[in-house]
């Protein structure tokens, strides 16, 4: 199939970028990757009037590390943050994620702010900014907010973005010194959307944990931090015994749906399995 019609426009500014977004009133798309967009473009799924490409905003490319803040500008491809050697050192939980993100080919064009903006529930980036903490940058009219990444995310492909805002940067705090990172995901192929994943980020002195962030992705319509699993985890040892009692805590914090990929059952038994994998490593 091909796309409906649509006018194009490659601003070369972030003003004239924002300028076209507002007069565009909610029919106007950003292009930056097109990895996803173009799909949906030609499948009809979505039929903007206009397009706005994004990619000769240089001032949203690059990774910065400064006053204790490392930075992504949102156009910053997939494959350019996987060689990063700031994001290795100061993000290793974002290294680690960064391979199972579709393919090579996608991961050259897609883009961070693309992955975080399009808010696929099954994405592995949005719940590794959830497990680290990180805020979002946005620019509209009004000038520039910053939004947690709790409250980022707000539905299945739902975000605090309004039609006439861009997304132009990541925020990561620089974890202090003693903190661990692990990552896991369950997919049928490498490459694959998962079909449950879990990031995790943690205070670890020997075997025992505190200040546990555990982000599972794709077992609902945003990421999840489990809060209940992590109360339980909070200042243990991790031993059978106390990964036993936080995957049974993992009933509260989450309610899987049901797919074509998997049962909500079969979800939660990935889950707990995964914290079960991830708490070792913390450890190791
Ligand atoms: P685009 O396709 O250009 O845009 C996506 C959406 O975000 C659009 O609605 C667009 O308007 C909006 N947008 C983009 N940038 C901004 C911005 N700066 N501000 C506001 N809105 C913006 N992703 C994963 O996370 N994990 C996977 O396993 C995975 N597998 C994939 C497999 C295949 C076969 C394909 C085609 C894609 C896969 N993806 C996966 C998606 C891939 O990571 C995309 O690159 C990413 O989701 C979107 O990035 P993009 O730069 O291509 O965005």
């Amino acid at each position: 199939m091909k796309p409906s019609p649509f006018d194009y426009a490659k601003p070369s500014s972030l003003d004239e970028a924002l300028g076209l977004l507002d007069t565009g009133g909610g029919n106007a798309v950003v292009l930056a990757g097109g990895q996803s967009l173009m799909p949906t473009l030609n499948m009809r799924l979505s039929s903007p009037s206009l397009l706005v490409d994004i990619n000769d905003l240089q001032e949203l490319e690059g990774i910065n590390v400064a006053g204790g803040i490392l930075r992504i500008g949102a156009l910053t491809r997939h494959q350019f943050v996987e060689r990063s050697t700031d994001i290795a050192r100061h993000t290793p939980l974002i290294a680690m994620a960064m391979p199972h993100i579709a393919h090579p080919a996608i991961r050259n064009r897609g883009t961070f702010g693309g992955s975080v903006a399009l808010a696929d529930p099954a994405a592995e980036l949005p719940a590794c900014l959830l497990a680290l903490g990180a805020e979002i940058e946005i620019a509209g009219a009004n000038g520039r907010r910053k939004v947690p990444a709790g409250e980022f995310f707000k539905d299945l492909y739902q975000t605090d973005l309004a039609d006439d805002e861009l997304l132009t940067a990541v925020e990561i705090p620089l974890p202090v010194e003693g903190y661990q990172s692990a990552f896991e995901e369950l997919a049928r192929r490498h490459g694959d959307y998962a079909m449950t994943g879990l990031a995790a980020h943690a205070k670890v002195d020997g075997k025992n944990v505190s200040d546990l962030r555990l982000a599972f992705f794709a077992v609902s319509g945003t990421p999840v931090l489990a809060s209940n699993a992590a109360a339980m985890a909070d200042g243990k040892d991790v031993n059978d015994e106390t990964i036993a009692a936080i995957q049974e805590s993992l009933e509260i914090d989450l309610e899987p749906f049901d797919d074509l990929n998997c049962s909500a059952k079969t979800r939660m038994l990935y889950a707990r399995e995964l914290t079960g994998r991830v708490l070792r490593t913390l450890v190791a």
